[in-house]
């Protein structure tokens, strides 16, 4: 058994920026990842963070921006820290080696992003997730935390009410260990892999979430899911928020400006469910080209701008798609991209298990509520990322090191699950994952509504008990994918269901949640979080209160 004050898990920026704190206020840290840091979905951030350093800008105002952008469903609370912390966080980022882009007087550069009254979104060309993941990978080996590479966390350990560790698996040995731990800190980031056409990485299948929903914590708002208006065609890869922070434009396929009709004042620079939904409905109704997109057209910002600001989205689209944006306009369509709902936490990182923490995507805090604005999710990263370090690493300061016996049963059972697994016949994991990934992309996307929604559910709950005879063929002891991808299936699929059945019983349309039988955003019944509890069959749903501070909610308009 292995043990360390606080285990950190994940590797992308929530989870650094939580173990440097955590080691600086002299706790023992130690991170386990899946992948190495640096191949975390982090590092794929491209168009930029936010925070009010203008001097005509103020936190008050991204607070109010980033509340009206969540619908109205965010914790405003939690906003009021997160816009508070944001500037002395960022800075800190670059005082430790982040290379923003710079005005021509010298200060960091920002770019107007959707739904934001004020150009507040700093950036490092069009690969600001990769510099700030490098920097904070250099501070965290600088510190000397211990990193466990390549094991996938399986399962979380609870003791008497308490979490106390975890069990992994070594990936390149398939050998799996008992970690013991006062406190743990999930960041697992998203799950946009249960979708068909997602932005995010392959490994983002959400497992980190699914290990605290079957700890017995509640998942919170999982229907809201976003859904970025700009994905390459074919591949899905993000196209920046940021080329229509620069000027970008979006026409459909009679080179009309369509934003006008949706976002009369802010156009291409609404929220991204607005533009997501915009988009769809000009495909939709025959506006699109044919094979379902439009165009992001940046030609006219001219080369020099393009290399400059957007040079990672030119290879791409060269790469992927054969299309160079200096020349000819870039074939877009919506795509999964981002998880507002997660694992429930205070502005502490502090979830309703004791000694369990979640900071970043995984996290629902809640700053995001039913929409997240872009560049608020970098921001949420660091901000909650350390104070989830600070406060854990008070929290084991005075309560000792559990005892190792509950963790051998656990170990236990982890491997007769496994073991469970391994043999031919039954279904192959592939299968049933494809099948989840068009269903959800089907019937639980941008437009939703109720036949749609059951037909999920059903389908969903049928999956799911299919997957129960997923076998593993392959026997191999070393990185043995099969095995890996056939683990993390099961909590794709409850996690889909989550998402599904929380998106049926709303019967409102808020942010991201955009239900074509119920177009009204309804206060009355509906202002409120979800809660989704785990349960053998399906989630059991409970709701709890917004927290409202200083804006009361109104009509969203842009
Ligand atoms: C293409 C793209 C571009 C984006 N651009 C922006 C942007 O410009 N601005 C912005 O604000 N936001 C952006 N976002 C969103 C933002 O990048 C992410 O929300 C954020 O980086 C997530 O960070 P994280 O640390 O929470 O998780 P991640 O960076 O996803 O890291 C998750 C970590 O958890 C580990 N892990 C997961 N499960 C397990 C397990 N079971 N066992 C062990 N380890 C595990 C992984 O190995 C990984 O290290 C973008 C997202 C995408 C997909």
């Amino acid at each position: 058994m292995i043990t360390h004050d606080i285990i950190v898990v994940g590797g992308g920026l929530a989870g650094l920026r939580a173990a440097l704190e955590a080691h600086l206020r002299g706790a023992d840290v130690a991170v386990i990842s899946k992948v190495h840091p640096i191949r975390s979905h982090s590092v794929a951030a491209q168009g930029g963070i936010n925070a009010s350093l203008g001097k005509d800008d103020s936190w008050e105002a991204h607070a109010l921006d980033t509340v009206k952008g969540s619908d109205y469903l965010a914790d405003q609370d939690a906003v009021e820290v997160m816009c508070r912390d944001a500037p002395g966080r960022v800075l800190e980022m670059e005082h430790w080696g982040t290379l923003f882009s710079r005005t021509p007087d010298g200060h960091i550069a920002q770019r107007p992003f959707g739904g934001a009254g004020f150009p507040r979104t700093c950036y490092a060309g069009d690969r600001t997730g990769h510099n700030l993941l490098h920097t904070l990978h250099e501070q965290v080996m600088r510190a000397g935390v211990k990193i466990y590479l390549e094991w996938l966390v399986t399962r979380l350990v609870v003791d008497k009410g308490r979490c106390t560790g975890l069990i992994a698996m070594h990936t390149p040995s398939s050998k799996l260990e008992v970690f013991g731990a006062k406190a743990t800190v999930l960041a697992t980031g998203g799950y946009g892999r249960i979708y068909q056409r997602s932005t995010n990485a392959i490994i983002n299948r959400g497992y980190g979430i699914s290990l605290a929903y079957h700890a017995g914590v509640p998942l919170q708002d999982m229907e809201f899911v976003q859904f970025h208006p700009t994905t390459l065609l074919g591949s899905n890869i993000l196209m920046t928020e940021g080329a229509r922070g620069e000027g970008g434009y979006l026409y459909n396929k009679l080179h009309e400006r369509f934003m006008s009709i949706y976002a009369h004042d802010m156009m291409e620079l609404a929220p991204r469910d607005i533009v997501a939904r915009s988009i769809q409905t000009e495909i939709d109704e025959g506006r699109g080209f044919e094979g379902g997109y439009v165009h992001l057209d940046i030609t006219h910002l001219g080369e020099k701008k393009i290399e400059e600001r957007l040079g990672g989205i030119r290879q791409i689209s060269i790469d992927f798609a054969g299309i160079d944006p200096v020349k000819e306009p870039i074939p877009v369509q919506p795509g999964q991209h981002y998880s507002m709902g997660g694992v429930p936490c205070d502005v502490n990182g502090a979830t309703p298990l004791d000694g369990l923490y979640a900071a970043g995507e995984c996290a629902c805090v809640s700053v995001h509520g039913a929409n997240r604005l872009g560049g608020n999710s970098l921001l949420e990263t660091i901000v909650f990322g350390k104070r989830a370090g600070e406060h854990a690493a008070g929290y084991v300061a005075g309560i000792a090191m559990p005892g190792e016996s509950p963790y051998l049963d656990e170990l236990d059972r982890e491997k007769e699950a496994i073991s469970q697994l391994m043999g031919e016949g039954g279904e192959n994991f592939a299968v049933v994952r494809d099948e989840l990934r068009s269903v959800m992309q089907q019937d639980v996307g941008v437009f939703r509504n109720r036949t749609g929604l059951q037909r999920a559910v059903d389908t969903v709950r049928m999956l799911r008990e299919r997957g129960r005879n997923v076998r593993v063929k392959s026997s191999a002891t070393s990185f043995n994918f099969e095995l890996l991808n056939a683990i993390e299936l099961k909590g794709m699929l409850e996690l889909g269901q989550v998402i599904a059945e929380g998106a049926l019983v709303r019967e409102e349309s808020r942010g991201a949640h955009y239900r074509t039988d119920f177009l009204e955003r309804d206060d009355e019944q509906w202002l409120k979080h979800t809660l989704a509890y785990y349960a053998p069959v399906g989630p059991r749903l409970e709701y709890k209160d917004v927290t409202i501070t200083q804006f009361q909610p109104k009509k969203r308009e842009y």
